[in-house]
């Protein structure tokens, strides 16, 4: 069939995501898929036991717009326990349908026609087309992924009247660095005395190594106070496929960001909330979770330490670059698909988070592997 109009595209430079792309061919060539994150091991028993229980009691029907309350609750006391803030439960805290609606209905409440929104390259790729759809015009700020991560004076300059939002996210998608309480202090008094609201996208808040500690913005009450946090239990709990997340923020600004939450999911999946909810009381399962991923990103390293691929640190995330200019000077892109199909190993290639040419040659491998899966893998890259 076809349109008989023409057709006004909002995002005309826009096509698949990179994540549909590569694991559509890792599926069509039968490669080891190590590219679009997410777990191949299972999520644990009794979160599923759980959501079974819960459907059977008949938790079925639309929960509150705002989300289960018991689930609200027990973030309200997570969030107090490991960063000393305190959300309200009412007014201050939204289940959201993944990170990615948070993001979206974040931008779509704040973000108009004209606005500036910083964000940090690499970036990961859902930010620049929500703030492109609503005219907002994204302000690109370089990190430097082998050093210090942020040259806070070069945002200074960047800042004007128009800058309505500064999107951040640590550990960081794709290079696997974090950002520091330097950087965070740093951002407080660059943003002090201003109307810019902060988003801070924490989905890998557990997921970080080499007892470094997640700096939160929520940690910090002059940031907090004009930021919304963004999370995700898809990385914590294995189960990315339930796209269940939950957003803090400021009552006033969470009463924005509600009304247009209202509008584009309303409610998210009711048993697995409650079920999240109880599960939550089991604080072992997130508090070791940075060991755990810690051990499979040793695992990853020491299969392909032996490679001509050089390793570049992941100090969070479950994701690790690897340089492969030794091997080749083929674009990533390019190397990404035939390494994909003739080595039969899929990634993601970096240029991807960047809005211009991009000429390093770097791939993001996920690590969240069975030990198996990354052997396999191995087996094949080290023949590059
Ligand atoms: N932000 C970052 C940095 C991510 O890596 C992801 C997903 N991997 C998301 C947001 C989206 O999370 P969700 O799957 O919960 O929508
Ligand atoms: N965030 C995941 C990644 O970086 C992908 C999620 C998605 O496919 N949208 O690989």
């Amino acid at each position: 069939m076809k349109f008989p109009g023409s057709i006004h595209s909002k995002l005309p430079k826009v096509g698949t995501t990179i994540f549909t792309v590569m694991s559509g061919l890792a599926r069509q060539t039968g490669a080891v898929n190590l590219s679009q994150g997410f777990p191949d091991f299972s999520i644990p028993d009794r979160l599923v036991e759980l959501t079974h229980s819960y459907m059977k009691k008949g938790f079925n029907q639309y929960s509150p717009m705002q989300g289960a309350l018991p689930l609200r609750e027990a973030l309200a006391q997570k969030v107090e326990k490991l960063y000393t803030a305190k959300y309200n439960p009412d007014t201050e805290i939204t289940i959201t349908a993944g990170a990615t609606q948070a993001i979206y209905t974040a931008i779509s409440a704040f973000v108009s026609e004209g606005d500036e929104v910083v964000i940090f390259e690499p970036a990961y790729d859902c930010y620049v087309p929500a703030i492109e759809v609503h005219g907002g015009i994204p302000v690109y700020v370089q990190m430097n992924l082998a050093g210090e991560l942020i040259d806070w004076e070069k945002v200074k300059k960047l800042i004007s009247q128009r800058t309505r939002m500064i999107i951040i996210n640590t550990p960081h998608n794709p290079s696997g660095r974090v950002m520091s309480a330097g950087d965070m202090l740093k951002l407080q008094k660059l943003t002090e005395g201003t109307d810019i609201i902060i988003m801070s996208d924490e989905v890998y808040e557990h997921i970080i190594f080499d007892g470094m500690e997640h700096q939160s913005v929520a940690r910090y009450p002059r940031l907090a106070e004009r930021a919304i946090v963004v999370s995700s239990f898809g990385k914590t709990y294995h189960n990315t496929g339930w796209k269940i997340g939950h957003v803090l923020a400021p009552e006033e600004l969470m009463k924005e960001f509600r009304k247009v939450h209202q509008f584009n999911v309303f409610s998210v999946n009711t048993p697995a909330q409650f079920a999240l909810a109880d599960f939550l009381e089991d604080k072992d399962h997130y508090l070791e979770l940075g060991a755990f991923y810690q051990e499979k990103r040793d695992t990853f390293n020491r299969l392909i330490g032996e490679s001509r691929f050089k390793i570049r640190p992941s100090e969070g995330t479950y994701f690790q670059l690897l340089d492969y200019s030794d091997i080749s000077d083929e674009k990533d892109t390019d190397y990404a698909i035939r390494l994909t199909k003739e080595v039969g190993v899929a990634s993601i290639p970096v240029s991807v988070f960047y809005h211009e040419k991009n000429e390093d040659r770097f791939l993001r491998f996920c690590f969240a592997k069975e030990d198996e899966t990354m052997e396999k893998a191995a087996e094949k890259l080290l023949k590059q």
